[in-house]
């Protein structure tokens, strides 16, 4: 069994934890550039009453607060279904170096029933707007 799988499987146990604790059914783990198991979540949207509680959110955030640069790029996180779009921004400005997932995002869809509520939609952006006020806070920021 090759070390991805291991940790994937450790990924699924966690999903089946967040799910038999009232949760949709996801977990995530970070595992160092040493092979060694750094952190552990699950999703708790519904506990937490947060919608952003997915465990890749929270390992993510955990990641850039916790970690140097150096060991978060050496870090791999694995996970028991593919990062949603929310996720996968959060993991973009992680420093994490790779993701490894179980089930795709496809495979997740096929697995719902078809009158499951959407869960995410998006939302129409209107825009831009007030480009010479909105400038001020931001010129001379970014260089
Ligand atoms: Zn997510």
């Amino acid at each position: 069994m090759s070390d991805d799988e291991k940790y994937l499987r450790r990924a699924i146990e966690l999903a089946g934890e967040a799910r038999a604790s009232g949760n949709p059914p996801f977990g995530s783990l970070l595992v160092g550039p040493d092979g060694r198991i750094l952190a552990e979540d699950r999703n708790t949207t519904i506990t937490d009453r947060d919608i952003s509680a997915h465990p890749e959110q929270k390992l993510a955030r955990w990641a850039a607060r916790e970690l140097d640069p150096e060991t978060a790029a050496g870090t791999t996180m694995y996970t028991s279904c593919q990062p949603c779009g929310m996720c996968t921004g959060a993991l973009a400005r992680s420093g994490l170096g790779r993701v490894v997932f179980a089930l795709s995002g496809e495979q997740l869809e096929s697995l719902k029933e078809p009158t499951a509520p959407v869960v995410a939609k998006p939302v129409p952006q209107e825009g831009p707007f007030l480009f010479e006020e909105a400038r001020v806070p931001v010129e001379g920021y970014y260089r």
